[in-house]
Formats: structure tokens, sequence, C-alpha cells
């Protein structure tokens, strides 16, 4: 069998690009391992208003609930509430969402293969891309797109997957007392190292999950939701419906194209580093890997030619991948005595304000550089004395 693309994944990042693929005119084939678009999911499926805007996606009835506002618990457990009182972002039910994307895929003129798993693919001038399950099939393509997330089969068959790093995540749903437009974060050092834990209210249901650099997300989360002092009061007990386990890549950790391969979404590594969300960077990147991979296909889509992608996300998102990364690895040195001071200047006006007025809900970078240029001159204003006590937690 022969396609132009073959696209090896079929949640977000492989159907937003083969849509625009076939878009393009090009024979597209997406190949998913299980029976059903989006199922099992791992996400608690919080996407950015703006992020939504710029992708064109109109919100559709996989739209669960709307986010106005967060609330940080440091490991003090003095809640911190953060508001601009306008709607920051949407609740979404994944398994909707990734099949609407499916859809508008196939209205386009992709074809999808659901229960087809790539257990191999072969480089060379025609790659060659094995499939197992109804479909046992060997697909010959001109492009191969490895969109199978973020323990992708194709970016370690095509060497671009060397040393990853991930952070181990769990998510259940269940049930919780918790306003419908507020999304809490909790913070420790034991809890959740390296990461946070988190409550988002999902339509009738509560999404609570927890990443963590160090240790078991599984045990973490059930420690979470049973034993934190002010989240196991929200969450009725023994209630839980679902569960799951997953890993977020680190972006920069793998390169993302060789001759004839592209990767896309967690596949490429192509999330915030400081939360994981991946839904909207990851379309977003799909989107410029589709322009690289659209004028390749003019000719011979060679590493030379599909490098346009490499450098189209550097330009687009390589700076904020880069004081991400830079913000996290300090976050993840800081012991708890720290995280409490650092928190606790939320609650000074003059902090809040400063927060509010840079905070982008998918571009974590504009305040990261707001702060580095305004930040020093904000906190020496806030008095020498105690700014001292913060500082020695951000030398690099
Ligand atoms: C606990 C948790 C919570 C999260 N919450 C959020 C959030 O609130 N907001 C947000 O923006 N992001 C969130 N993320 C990240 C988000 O889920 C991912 O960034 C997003 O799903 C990436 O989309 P993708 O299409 O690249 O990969 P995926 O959604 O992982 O899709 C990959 C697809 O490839 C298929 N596949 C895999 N291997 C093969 C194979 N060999 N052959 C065929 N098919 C294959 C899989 O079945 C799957 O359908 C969260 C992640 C976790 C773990």
């Amino acid at each position: 069998m022969r396609a132009d693309v073959v696209i090896v994944g079929g949640g977000p990042a492989g159907c937003f690009a083969g849509e625009a693929l076939a878009k393009e005119g090009f024979d597209v084939v997406i190949a998913e391992e299980h029976g059903e678009v989006g199922n099992p999911s791992c996400c608690t499926g919080i996407i950015g208003i703006s992020g939504l805007r710029e992708l064109g996606i109109k919100p559709g009835r996989w739209a669960l609930g709307k986010l106005r506002r967060a609330i940080f618990y440091p490991p003090s457990n003095k809640p911190i509430e953060l508001t601009r009182g306008r709607v920051e972002a949407l609740v979404v039910d994944r398994v909707a969402f990734d099949r609407d994307l499916a859809r508008r895929a196939v209205d386009a003129g992709a074809t999808l293969l659901p229960k087809s798993r790539c257990v191999d693919l072969k480089l060379g001038r025609e790659p060659r891309v094995k499939l197992k399950g109804i479909n046992e099939v060997e697909f010959k393509a001109r492009l191969v797109v490895g969109a199978d997330g973020s323990a992708s089969t194709i970016a370690r068959k095509a060497g671009l997957l060397k040393v990853a790093r991930y952070l181990k995540c769990a998510q259940m749903e269940t049930f919780a007392e918790l306003r419908s437009d507020t999304v809490e974060l909790y913070f420790g050092n034991s809890l959740a190292p390296g990461f946070f834990a988190w409550l988002t209210p999902a339509g009738e249901f509560c999404r609570a999950g927890l990443g963590t650099c160090r240790g078991g997300a599984l045990r973490k989360l059930r420690s979470f939701v049973e034993a934190h002092p002010v989240a196991s009061r929200k969450i009725k007990q023994g209630k839980m419906l679902t569960f799951s386990t997953g890993l977020i890549p680190e972006p920069l950790s793998r390169k993302i194209c060789t001759d004839r391969v592209m990767l896309v979404g967690d596949a490429a590594g192509h999330v915030k580093p400081l939360t994981g969300g991946g839904i909207y960077i990851g379309l977003s990147c799909a989107r410029l890997a589709v322009e690289a991979a659209a004028a390749a296909l003019d000719g011979e889509p060679t590493v030379k030619t599909l490098r346009a992608y490499e450098r189209a996300v550097a330009r687009k998102f390589g700076r904020e991948f880069e004081l991400e990364i830079r913000a996290r690895r300090i976050f993840e040195r800081i012991p708890d005595g720290g995280l409490n001071s650092i928190f606790g200047l939320l609650a000074m006006e003059d902090v809040r304000e400063f927060v509010l007025k840079h905070a982008d809900f998918d571009h974590h970078s504009k305040l990261i550089q707001a702060f580095i240029g305004e930040g020093p001159k904000l906190l020496r204003s806030l008095g020498l004395k105690r700014v001292l006590k913060y500082l020695h937690y951000l030398k690099p």
C-alpha cells in the first residue's frame, strides 16, 4: 500500500496535522493503535481560550466548563487566589475533543485506520511503516509523521529519541466539592517533587492529578486524594470513576525531523515545561510541521528541506522552551520553606498586580521575561531585607 503521508497516532496532533495535509491535497493515512480515537485518555483537558482561537478551533460539545480562577496551595496550605475575572481556559472532554479532530481530518479526505498499531519503521528513499491489528499491512510513504505520543515508536525507530526526560503523572476522575470555574494547584516536595498536584472541575466530575519527577505518581496521587489536609476534605472518598497514568515529555530532549520523518505533538516533546500542557503547543507546532512538509513534498522531503520545521518551531517557541525549562530546574530545587516564601509574595498587592499583568496562559516565558526585566525594581520597592530572603533560590 502507498500514501503520500503516513501519520502514526490518531491523537490531537496527528489528526490536526492529518486534516491540514489532506486539505493541501496529499493522500494521508492516519494509523491509530486503539479501536476508538481518544480512548484511553490521560489528560485533564485544560486548554487556553486564546490558544484555541489561534488554532481556529471553535468550542464544541466537548467543552465541559470554563476556568476563570486559580487557587495555589503552597506547602503551608495558605491559599492564594489569582483571577482576572475573565475566562482563561476551557476544560474539555478529551475523548470527544479528539474525535472531533479525527472527524475533521476524515472530512478533509484523510483515511483513518483504527486498531492499527505501528510496530516497525524502515527508513530509506521510501520509508515503510508496518502496521499490526485489524489492518496488517505495510505502507510505503513519501513522508512519515510520528504523532504517537511521548513514548513514540517512530521517534525511537528513526533515531530521533536518545535519552529523554519525562515527568510521571497519574490522574483520576472522581467527585469533589469545587467551584465550577476554579482550578486548584497544590505544591510540596514530598507531595509532588518537581511539579504539583491539581483538582479541576470537569462538568459534574472532578479530575484529580499529580506529576512528579521522583517516585511513583500513582502512589503519590492516592496519598494526595486520601490524606492531603485540604484536598482530601473536598474530594468524596471512595468514589473514583477512572484512573490513568501518563508521561509528560520535556521539550528539546529529542530531534524533531530527519530524512522523510517528522515528529509532532508529545512525540516531538512539544509541551509547556512548567505545566505539562501540550495541546495548544503540540497543535501549533503541528501546523508549522504541515507548512514545512507541504513545501518539502514538492520535491524530496529530506532533512535539509524538513529543517524549515525545526527553524519555525525554534522561532515561535525556542525561547519559551528554554526559559521555562530553566525556571523548572530552579523550581525543582526549592525546598518547602522557599515555596512558602515565594508563594507568600503573591499575597502582596504589587506582586499580584505584576503577575496578573504579565501572565499569559500559553506563554509562561512572558511572565519570566517580565520578572527578569522589571522584577528587581519591583522587589527593591518591597524592601531589601524582605527580598534577600528569596533571592538565593533563584541562582542558576
Ligand atoms: C495527567 C496528564 C494531564 C494532562 N493535562 C493536560 C491539560 O490539561 N492540558 C493540556 O494542554 N495538556 C495536558 N496534558 C498533555 C496532553 O495530554 C498531551 O500533550 C497531548 O495529548 C498530546 O497530544 P498528541 O496527539 O501529541 O499525543 P497523544 O494524545 O498521546 O496521542 C498519541 C496517539 O498515538 C497513538 N499511538 C501511540 N503509539 C502508537 C503506535 N505505535 N501505533 C499507532 N498509534 C499509536 C495513541 O493511541 C494515541 O491515540 C496532560 C498530560 C497528562 C499525562
